[in-house]
């Protein structure tokens, strides 16, 4: 494979100043040179990109992916169920649209099925298939109401108990998965008054954060309460979802964790939920009560934690019917309306930070970064909202190698 120049482009470069006029050499999968103030990069044996004056960005990062929630952009898909066969092919299909959407990487919170993520990974990893880095994930890990018949000695992986959830984040371990989701407290969405109710108690995040890092793999968790982001931050989660309801010592926590964990607020499934206009024999009444809560919260929350430094990423729970995947980029448009960030500082939230999240060279133009770039036409950081329009993206490579090349070549 050639090496890639990019020319004539202004770079945003992902630390969130002010793209500039530059070019970009990429060989195999990394960016090798970025110039800058007329320098001209080398263009020894390349492929030559004339960018006619777009913005050349990192790739988006995707903080709380559900590639098998199954509607999406492209297709409407009534509820959340699938027969596995469809589920399959639903998931490798989300994937690929994210991709199209500008998203070469995706951190999941959870899937719909056992292994299906973890193998879907593999087929994109080799090149067959097209999709987003993709951090996966097993089932969502909730605790059962009465636990399930067992014979002496076997442990459920889904049961209660220390050695339960050992057995659970091991299990995911063994099948390849990285991120691994508990629901710490439930979701007030699905179930009145359940995003004040934990669902773990400390024993058993003690024994999940205790395993995983044994095991080498990340804990995810979905936090309303305040004191399941308090257990999260306690028994080492990587990304703690929503965090709706973080008091002071949630906060103080948090703010003392802050060069090791992430936090994503998750704004785009609650704006989806008062934006939808259901069916009538579908009552969102209750959903969207809620969704009015949790927004005026975050509207505060996101802000106060940005102050205490925090790292906070976009990311919005897409994969609904009325939040589809592939509408992923409507996130950045909602942190600048809801969360007084600026264009350029929700741009560098979903690459730079979304980069670290990922744990790889990522999110940023900078030699010796893996090469995940996009080509807009226009200037993401004066308009936000032109990231959501595909046709805007007129080059998106992954890993050195176009997934989508501009028709226009110098
Ligand atoms: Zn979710």
């Amino acid at each position: 494979m050639s090496p890639t120049v990019f020319t004539n482009v202004r770079v945003f470069d992902g630390s969130g100043a002010e793209p500039f006029e530059g070019e970009v050499r990429v060989e195999a999968e990394r960016i090798v040179q970025l110039a800058r103030d007329g320098e001209r990069v080398s263009r020894e044996g390349a492929l030559v990109i004339d960018g006619r004056g777009g913005t050349l960005m990192p790739g988006l990062v995707e903080a709380h992916a559900h590639l098998t929630w199954p509607s999406s952009v492209e297709k409407f898909v009534p509820g959340m169920h699938l027969p596995p066969e469809e589920l399959a092919l639903t998931a490798a299909r989300n994937a690929r649209i994210l991709l199209d959407h500008g998203f070469t990487s995706a951190y999941s919170a959870g899937a719909l099925s056992k292994k299906l993520e973890i193998v879907l990974k593999r087929h994109i990893d080799d090149g067959g298939l097209p999709g987003p880095r993709l951090v996966a994930s097993s089932v969502e890990r909730v605790p059962p109401v009465d636990d399930a018949q067992l014979d002496p000695g076997e442990i459920d992986e889904h049961g209660r108990g220390a050695d339960s959830v050992r057995a659970f984040v091991k299990g995911c371990a063994a099948i390849g998965a990285k991120s691994v989701k508990f629901l710490i407290s439930g979701e007030s969405a699905l179930q009145p008054g359940a995003s004040h109710r934990l669902l773990y108690t400390e024993d058993e995040l003690r024994a999940a954060g205790e395993q995983a890092r044994e095991s080498g793999v990340w804990l995810t968790g979905h936090a309303h309460a305040a004191e399941a982001v308090k257990l999260g931050v306690r028994h080492g989660f990587r990304v703690l979802y929503h965090c709706t309801y973080a008091d002071d010592e949630a906060l103080e926590l948090l703010e003392q964790a802050r060069e090791r964990i992430f936090v994503a607020p998750t704004i785009g499934i609650v704006q989806a939920t008062l934006d939808a206009s259901p069916p009538p024999h579908f009552d969102m009444r209750h959903m969207k009560e809620d969704a009015a809560i949790v927004l005026e919260r975050q509207r505060a929350l996101v802000p106060e934690l940005r102050r205490r430094g925090v790292k906070l990423l976009p990311g919005g729970d897409y994969g609904f019917p009325f939040n589809p995947n592939g509408r992923n980029a409507r996130d950045l448009e909602l942190w600048v309306r809801h969360f007084g960030y600026t264009p350029a500082e929700a741009l560098h939230a979903a690459t730079q930070l979304g980069g670290e999240l990922m744990g790889m060279e990522l999110g940023q133009v900078r030699p010796g970064f893996l090469a995940d770039l996009l080509l807009v036409e226009g200037d993401p950081c004066r308009d936000i909202a032109v990231l959501q329009d595909k046709n805007k993206l007129k080059a998106i490579m992954k890993n050195g190698r176009f997934h989508k090349q501009p028709g226009d070549l110098q």
